[in-house]
């Protein structure tokens, strides 16, 4: 994979180019896809978005989601523009089994590959030109660098600057996280000076679901948690009834992972969901505890050092045995 930096002189005639990014897109994955799409367009380009999957209904304010096609609903269309693109943008992912169904279409693909993700451990191999950074708070900041390394700083409208900060937001928990670095306050008091509206923006993502949501959330965590003080962990077991009787829709669960946070001592959380296809992890951690490691060793998953998500085919109750299992296995680190 060579440096992203070499993309910028074979990118002054006009391309048709499409941007994807990982399954059920977040405000990170979306924000920065979109950014870069309107960058692209600004340059002349033609940039089709495409998600693997539906996405949460509070991602749609942004400016030009309602134009993303989502790949499982669409495949014709979206195959189409897959077929006719000569470069292809890959955001906040790093290997193509992250995308489902998308994943032997973006293989099977001919065309220019690049790579803009901070995740750990890239399919290098499979990217013509990338840039892989996992000291990066978000994919939105990385494509702030490459707006900025590009020489297209002035470029940067209110629309670009609202999707790319709603990605940081995202991925920073609201710039809490030791990601949050001098340089993600300073990419944020720049795109101030282009327009953005940060209250908007807050509102937007936090402030914009239904009433079930809200109820679904005081169930969870009054009957699905559990605290083993002596792991500093909680665990939070969803199961599929929770869902059908709250009506729980694509990203109505986002976030509920960081309440158990809150609680003095906890190193470690864990969140699974009894989706139709398989149990899906979210973790979380503090300190010296590496959720990626984790992920990966026992969920066939992976993400950050203290986020990460995992699957398991299992049964919900079988994968609760294997996580308690695991916990007991990593007593020690959990201390
Ligand atoms: P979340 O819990 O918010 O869904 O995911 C936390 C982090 O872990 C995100 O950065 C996400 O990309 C990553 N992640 C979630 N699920 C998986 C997975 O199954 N495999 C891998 N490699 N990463 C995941
Ligand atoms: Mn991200």
């Amino acid at each position: 994979m060579k440096p992203v930096q070499d993309i910028f002189p074979l990118l002054t005639s006009p391309k048709r180019v499409v941007i994807t990014t990982h399954q059920k897109p977040d405000a990170d994955a979306m924000g920065s896809s979109l950014a870069l799409r309107h960058l692209l367009e600004g340059m002349g380009h033609q940039v089709t978005v495409i998600s693997p999957t539906n996405w949460a209904g509070w991602v749609n304010w942004m400016p030009g989601a309602k134009e993303v096609l989502d790949y499982e609903a669409d495949r014709p269309r979206a195959q189409a523009v897959l077929d006719a693109a000569e470069w292809l943008f890959c955001l906040d992912f790093n290997i193509f089994h992250r995308t489902r169904n998308l994943e032997t279409p973006l293989r099977n693909m001919q065309c220019v590959k690049v790579l803009i993700d901070h995740h750990q451990e890239p399919d290098e191999a499979s990217f013509d030109y990338g840039i892989s950074d996992t000291a990066k708070s978000s994919t939105c900041e990385m494509v702030y660098d490459l707006i900025v390394d590009w020489g297209h700083a002035d470029s940067i409208t209110t629309e670009i600057a609202e999707c790319l900060y709603a990605g940081v937001v995202g991925d920073t928990g609201s710039f809490r996280f030791p990601s949050a670095h001098a340089g993600v306050h300073s990419l944020v008091a720049f795109l101030k000076t282009k327009g953005l509206e940060h209250g908007k923006v807050h509102e937007q993502l936090f402030d914009n679901f239904l009433e079930n949501r809200l109820r679904f959330t005081g169930h969870v965590l009054l009957h699905r948690m559990e605290v083993f003080y002596e792991y500093n962990t909680v665990l939070i077991a969803i199961p599929k009834s929770d869902l059908l009787r709250y009506q729980i829709r694509t990203g109505d669960t986002e976030g509920l992972v960081n309440y158990p946070q809150s609680i003095q001592g906890i190193k470690l959380v864990a969140l699974v969901i009894d989706r139709d296809e398989e149990r899906k992890w979210s973790f979380r951690s503090k300190g010296d505890f590496d959720c990626n490691t984790f992920a990966r060793k026992y969920f066939e998953g992976g993400g950050h050092f203290h986020a990460s998500g995992g699957r398991s085919s299992d049964t919900l109750e079988k994968t609760v045995q294997r996580f308690k299992q695991a916990m007991k296995e990593n007593a020690n680190l959990l201390q």
